[in-house]
């Protein structure tokens, strides 16, 4: 039997054994509701009072700037709808970008449903967003620019400090969704002029179910929920206690843990990419080669169809994705691809491969090893690719 070599990080994360150690008595035996009066509730409301400053400090926000939600879609969701009605008498203008998140790119195109105009920047050939474009997409009317902070399909970083300072002079409230980068890579909501920005637990070792939204301090935001009092009146409902808990202690850990995460996943990460582009031909790298999240490494192998790499993988016990877990099963290619430019027949070859701070050297040795085979197997089968050697390989 195979082991299990776990190379989808970007789709979620295992759980860290010590985030589950700090949920589960919220489970068991702490099942008290923190809105309660009695003693008994103490301990619940303590710990999520706690798991706000964690969720926090990761962003040099205040913890009353943090809402719990149930994810980063819900996140994404609640802050582009709130600010789109609460700022509607001011405009109804919204900057994104081709290469958003379907979180955030559905919940525009909703909006344009009900009146609102859209600007889709689009993004250079690695992924980046162009400053000067934003600044030109500026009207008298836009009220929320939503760019995200590292793309969860390439792993492109995009320029925040650059663009919060931009919104900040225009006086345009700045979302961003940094599920991708949370925990992963250093962000400051005061340094980048963040107005808002949505987490996930479960892409940084925390459960899932669970994320964060962090809007700035005065700002007008909209109840998600109609309900009872809890989060400020602003997300009625029952805290989820284990997952905030969760959440806070994960949250926590990657602080800790950070740099040096960064630094080692970062020298496996060019491992990786560097044995894959200099041991199979017809190959590319997608994304920025330097401003791209430490653990994503994307690739596009020309002849080849994504979803058969995917499935050989597999049978040898590695789990990998062509991008987006959102996208895969559909025909279309990645949006994300499409907007740096790639042809369809490329875009369809193509294969993420992202990392843990558990990941190992010999078991991406391992991947490239198979990879070289499968790639060899697929291609022998692939009537372009022989047309393509004979013709001599040029085009
Ligand atoms: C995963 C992801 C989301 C959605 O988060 P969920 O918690 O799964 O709802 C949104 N944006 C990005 C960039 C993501 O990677």
């Amino acid at each position: 039997m195979n082991k299990r070599i776990y190379l989808d990080n970007a789709a979620t994360t295992r759980m860290h054994e010590e985030v589950l150690q700090a949920m589960l008595p919220f489970m068991r035996d702490n099942y008290a509701n923190p809105s309660a009066i009695y003693g008994f509730a103490g301990e619940a409301k303590k710990a999520v009072g706690t798991a706000r400053e964690q969720a926090a400090s990761l962003i040099g926000a205040k913890p009353t700037e943090i809402y719990f939600t149930a994810g980063g879609t819900e996140s994404d969701n609640w802050a582009i709808r709130a600010v789109a009605e609460a700022y509607a008498d001011k405009g109804r203008h919204i900057i994104t970008s081709k290469i958003e998140h379907h979180a955030v790119l559905h919940t525009c195109e909703y909006l344009e449903k009900q009146g609102y105009e859209v600007t889709y920047l689009d993004v250079d050939a690695e992924g980046k967003v162009s400053p000067e474009a934003l600044e030109r997409a500026i009207r008298p009317d836009t009220i929320l620019i939503s760019l995200m902070a590292a793309n969860n399909e390439i792993g492109t970083l995009q320029p925040l400090a650059e663009i919060g300072k931009i919104a900040r002079e225009k006086k345009i409230l700045f979302h961003t969704d940094a599920v991708q980068a949370y925990g992963h890579v250093p962000l400051d909501v005061e340094e980048m002029h963040i107005d808002l920005l949505s987490a996930s637990g479960h892409k940084l070792n925390g459960p899932k179910g669970v994320g964060i939204l962090y809007t700035r301090e005065n700002l007008r935001l909209r109840p998600l929920l109609h309900g009872g009092a809890q989060e400020r009146g602003r997300r009625a409902g029952t805290l989820n206690v284990p997952g905030i808990v969760g959440f806070g202690k994960a949250a926590a850990l990657a602080a800790e843990t950070m740099e040096e995460r960064r630094k080692k996943e970062t020298a496996l990460r060019d491992h990786l990419i560097d044995r894959v582009l200099a041991e199979i031909p017809y190959t590319r790298l997608n994304g920025h080669r330097e401003d791209r999240l430490s653990n994503n490494a994307h690739f596009c192998f020309r002849f080849i169809e994504g979803e058969s790499l995917l499935i050989l993988l597999d049978q040898r016990g590695i789990c990998a994705s062509s991008g987006s877990a959102c996208t895969s099963g559909a025909l279309d290619p990645s949006h994300v691809l499409l907007a740096i430019g790639l042809p369809h027949e490329i875009a369809h070859g193509s294969l993420r491969i992202t990392l843990s701070e558990e990941t190992t050297v010999e078991e991406l040795d391992y991947v490239v090893e198979e990879l070289k085979k499968i790639v060899e197997r697929l291609r022998a089968m692939s009537p372009l690719y022989e047309d393509y050697v004979k013709s001599g390989g040029n085009d």
